[in-house]
């Protein structure tokens, strides 16, 4: 950020001529990533890093968070792309619950953190972030 002015950058930009959605890879040609459990001393489950953000939405508001398709997470994401929101996610927000045709999709919104990724890399370009009730959402202190 600081070594951009006036649409300038001192680095560079690395373009790839499409939308991050459309650069989604198919999970059909990419080998399954096995990452090293947190250690609890060094590196930390997500929802234990989501709690340092303080985020907090009343329970009772209508989720922020809008599928125009509440059927394409498990018909389309879950099979081609392998289910990505469950991993972009920094917060957890996404989740697949259960297996086969008993798989559901459950947005856990309390916890988003308000980062956009899921309005800008979903494959299906399916979610919609919006603005939630009162100001809700994280709260970083000392920022
Ligand atoms: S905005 Fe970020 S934190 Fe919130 S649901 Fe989307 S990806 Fe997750």
């Amino acid at each position: 950020m600081w070594t951009n002015t006036w649409g300038f950058s001192l680095l560079g930009t690395i373009g790839h001529g499409k939308s991050d959605a459309a650069a989604t890879g198919k999970a059909a040609d990419h080998k399954v990533i096995e990452y090293p459990k947190p250690d609890g001393v060094l590196s930390f489950d997500r929802l234990t890093n989501v709690s340092f953000s303080f985020t907090n939405h009343e329970e009772s508001q209508p989720a922020h968070l809008k599928l125009a398709d509440p059927s394409i997470p498990v018909k389309v994401n879950l099979p081609v792309y392998g289910g990505p929101s469950a991993r972009y996610c920094p917060a957890g927000v996404y989740e697949f619950i259960g297996e086969g045709a008993d798989t559901k999709f459950q947005v856990n919104f309390q916890n988003c953190v308000h980062c956009k990724t899921c309005d800008i890399k979903d494959p299906s370009q399916n979610i919609t972030w919006t603005t939630p009730q009162g100001g809700d959402g994280p709260n970083y202190p000392n920022m």
